[in-house]
């Protein structure tokens, strides 16, 4: 097999297995429609390859102009999945010109005035812009992990290729009179192992992108609780350490809250543990829209919940358990039977110093188990003193 045939089948095996690869991705994630459309890109792209070396029978001008046709498909593929991916809108119109104005030059290049040299730089303008709008779009994408980085110098790369190392092999080998000996040439041979390249490393960094999507999507679910929407207490305790530890630095106080249904044995007893459930979710999606985005919200147990609330003192913390409270005991679980009604008790201690989780939440439980002395259906506090007391330097006698 010659060098030239071993060349021109490298990208259309590439492709393909890429192709096959983002397909499997796609099986596994249906959420993620921009894997079906990165695999259909893919595989567009392998036909675009193999029809630059291999003629149809419908004669070499038609399957020159089909081939790049594959190419403009998965040119729009690939930006718009790209795009997509990083959570921003298809810029359609700008695609639509760039791939649709390198297709309509090349047209014009091939049937109307024929001009090799032209309808290669025609399509590599259009997709070297297509290239730089990605790169356009992906600069102002912020907190999504590195890979929006190196997508955004990859598109830049790939716009330089298109642009500057045509611009280049044709004015240095150019111009290109006819096809003869043309997948011999440079431009062809630079074009096709650049282009092997780059579509490498694009594809590497959208795998990596969809496993860290898989990642964020398994910690999320390793760290919500299903029935509740609440954090479970696992991941409770942890945004709970990092806020305390962002309020120890920034010196903002904080405040625990506890809460624990009522007799809730004896509700699930009477009205089956269905009901049960479906008071632990109205509970929860109470508590949840009350603390925010600020604080952290958790079911911390069967019918135990816990938030901790930034920039809350000992007073605002007790205002938010009353509240909660005094809403719940007034009835009005939607689910429930008439006339039955669910109490909470709560129990909130502010920290201390700079007091750490365990402890934190081991006064509140004391509190708590005093509002469950208390005859429950109450609000508790923990009173500690600040552990380091301001003492007044001596004023200097002059
Ligand atoms: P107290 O007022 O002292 O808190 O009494 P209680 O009955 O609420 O407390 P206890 O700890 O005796 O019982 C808690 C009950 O919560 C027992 C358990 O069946 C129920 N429970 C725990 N998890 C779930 C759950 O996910 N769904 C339902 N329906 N019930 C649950
Ligand atoms: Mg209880
Ligand atoms: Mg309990």
């Amino acid at each position: 097999m010659d060098t030239g045939l071993l060349i021109a089948l490298l990208n259309p095996t590439i492709a393909l297995a890429l192709g096959a690869a983002f397909l499997v991705l796609w099986f596994h994630q249906r959420h993620r429609p921009y894997l079906a459309v990165l695999a259909t890109s893919y595989c567009l792209s392998a036909p675009g390859f193999l029809f630059q070396y291999f003629t149809l029978p419908v004669g070499m001008v038609l399957t020159k102009l089909v081939s790049n046709i594959c190419f403009t498909a998965a040119g729009c593929c690939l930006s718009s999945a790209i795009v997509a991916r990083y959570g921003r809108r298809v810029p359609y119109v700008g695609i639509a010109l760039t791939t649709g104005g390198g297709l309509a030059a090349f047209s014009w290049f091939m049937f109307v005035q024929p001009d090799l040299t032209w309808r290669i730089l025609s399509m590599n303008f259009g997709f070297g812009a297509l290239s730089l709008l990605v790169a356009a779009e992906l600069r102002t994408v912020r907190g999504n992990g590195p890979t929006e980085k190196i997508l955004f110098v990859l598109s830049l790369l790939s716009g330089l290729n298109f642009v500057v190392r045509t611009l280049i092999v044709v004015i240095v080998h150019g111009p290109f009179p006819s096809y003869d000996g043309f997948y011999g040439s440079s431009y062809w041979t630079t074009a096709l192992l650049s282009h092997a390249l780059l579509s490498l490393l694009i594809a590497l960094s959208l795998f990596s992108a969809a496993a860290l999507d898989v990642l964020k999507a398994l910690k999320a679910e390793t760290y919500t609780d299903p029935l509740s929407g609440l954090l479970n207490r696992r991941g409770f305790e942890e945004r709970a350490a990092l806020l305390l530890d962002q309020c120890a630095k920034a010196k903002f106080p904080v405040a625990m809250v506890l809460a624990d249904l009522d007799h809730f044995k004896a509700l699930n007893d009477q009205h089956g543990h269905a009901v049960g459930d479906r008071v632990i979710a109205d509970f929860a999606a109470k508590l949840s829209f009350a603390t925010g985005t600020r604080g952290a919200a958790g079911r911390i147990g069967g019918e135990e919940f816990a938030v901790l609330l930034p920039l809350c003192d000992l007073a605002s913390a007790r205002l938010f358990a009353e509240a909660i409270r005094s809403l719940y005991s007034s009835g009005g679980v939607a689910s429930l039977p008439r006339g039955v009604r669910v109490t909470a008790s709560f129990g909130v201690a502010a920290r201390t110093g700079d007091e750490g989780l365990a402890p934190l939440m081991r006064r509140a439980d004391d509190a708590l188990y005093k509002a469950k002395k208390n005859g429950r259906d109450s609000v508790r506090l923990s009173y500690e003193r600040p552990e380091t007391v301001f003492v007044p330097e001596p004023a200097s006698v002059g």
